[in-house]
């Protein structure tokens, strides 16, 4: 069982020396109880101690990396069943598989398409995070071929998939990367594969779709076996048994703190689809609940792209806002005549009145002020888009240098603040803007000229 936080304390030196970069042992105790803190941050703690502390001290998901310093997939580590309870802090890593039985063109073609996806999402640049390449045809030659079609084209983190060890082992010598995801250890073959990851420093996925009695035996065989890093594969593959059966290992692990599925997952949403439609929607809920690395079939950018944008979703910090820098920001080419909005660094606002702004073809400036990242109304009700802010932002960002007329469009939702910001902005004249971004092109085209 889990120690609670006085009873971790009680095992500490109690000296507040600070080391471990908290101001007391207490604070430290309340961490490591909250699974987020390592033992090892504490240099005092003594062998007994940290016996007695082990249950405590392990996060109740391993973390996961595979891959290079530049492009690593981290994965695990979470602490919450809901994502409102806190946050998911490790994003799935969304990978695309190619097989060794498809010819070496479409194997170069896919992967490099995979390589130079790139999609910008509120300022931030997303792309696939890696390629699983699976030996379907069961011989070493084709599939030493096919790996070396997939590092000739690409850096990017890798699944090595084989049943047979002899396979994987030809493939992990010839592969010129660091840590791979081995994929996969079963009842049959998991002690050579265990030897293998353990050989190679490696991450190993166990597969295991008798059940999850069945599963927990064979994870507990492959730690025995030395192993730490697993990723766990419960061979579901529909959409009802795989949320079912992935609910269930993340509710083990957390709540009752069954260390046998404390690791992250693996799963496979073109095998439980029969359509591109299908594997989209079982990968988006994976995305959700609780997919560690996602393995496409088919890689398109139609359905990458919101399934990059449900991730950036779930997994951003709900505490946390998407900020945008504060600061003027120039569409087109604006001469000193051009328009002047303003509007808050929330970065889904900012997005949103960028991209009417762009439409309406019309040269502007926008003043993104620092309203620490809260849409207008709620910035406003906070007091942190009112008039003395967006008068402070005015004058710190130099704006009137950058205009020959001395006019400020505010969002319509503020209208209530335009008198008082003629007053903290003598000699300007504040216009009130539509209340809804869709409308600017209209206002702009119509109202300012
Ligand atoms: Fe206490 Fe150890 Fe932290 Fe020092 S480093 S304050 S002894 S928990």
């Amino acid at each position: 069982m889990p120690l609670n936080a006085l009873q971790i304390y009680k095992l500490l030196p109690r000296t507040n020396c600070k080391e471990c970069g908290l101001p007391t042992c207490l604070a430290f105790a309340m961490r490591l109880a909250a699974k987020q803190a390592e033992l090892d941050s504490c240099p005092y703690v003594s062998d007994e101690a940290k016996a007695a502390l082990a249950a405590a001290a392990r996060p109740p998901m391993r973390l996961i990396t595979i891959g290079s310093d530049e492009h690593k997939i981290e994965v695990g580590n979470e602490t919450e069943l809901f994502r409102h309870d806190r946050a998911f802090y490790h994003p799935p890593g969304l990978m695309v598989r190619v097989k060794d039985t498809q010819s070496i063109q479409e194997i170069e073609e896919t992967v490099s398409r995979v390589d130079a996806y790139s999609v910008d999402l509120v300022g931030m640049a997303f792309g696939l995070d890696g390629i699983a390449l699976e030996n379907a045809s069961g011989e070493v030659g084709a599939y030493l071929k096919a790996l070396e079609a997939v590092q000739a084209n690409t850096d990017l983190p890798l699944i090595l998939m084989a049943k047979d060890p002899v396979v994987m082992a030809a493939a992990l010598e010839k592969l010129n990367r660091t840590v791979p995801l081995i994929y996969a250890a079963t009842e049959d073959n998991w002690s050579d594969m265990a030897g293998l990851a353990r050989q190679h420093k490696c991450p190993l996925a166990v597969l295991e779709a008798g059940g999850l009695d069945e599963l927990a035996t064979l994870v507990k065989q492959v730690e025995d076996a030395g192993m730490d890093d697993i990723v766990l594969d419960p061979g579901t593959r529909g959409f009802s048994d795989s949320l079912r059966v992935l609910t269930q290992i993340r509710r083990l692990a957390l709540r009752r703190s069954f260390h046998l599925f404390g690791y992250p997952t693996i799963t496979f949403p073109g095998e439980g689809s029969d359509s591109a439609e299908e594997e989209a929607l079982l990968a988006s809920q994976h995305v959700a609940k609780y997919g560690g690395f996602i393995v496409l079939d088919r890689f398109d950018p139609a359905t990458v792209y919101p399934l990059t944008a449900l991730r950036l979703n779930i997994y951003t910090d709900p505490r946390v806002p998407i900020q945008m820098k504060p600061g003027i920001y120039e569409f087109g080419e604006p001469t000193a005549d051009s328009p002047l909005l303003t509007t808050t660094n929330f970065s889904l606002t900012y997005f949103s009145v960028a991209g009417e702004i762009e439409a309406s073809g019309i040269p502007c400036r926008l003043l993104v002020t620092d309203s620490e990242g809260m849409s207008v109304l709620t910035a406003w009700a906070a007091g942190n888009f009112d008039a003395e802010r967006i008068a402070k932002d005015v004058k710190a960002f130099e704006v009137a240098d950058t205009i020959s007329h001395r006019k400020i469009i505010i969002p319509g939702l503020v209208a209530v603040i335009m008198g008082e910001l003629e007053e903290e902005l003598p000699g300007w004249e504040v216009l009130v803007g539509p209340r809804e971004a869709i409308d600017i092109p209209r206002y702009l085209r119509g109202i300012w000229q």
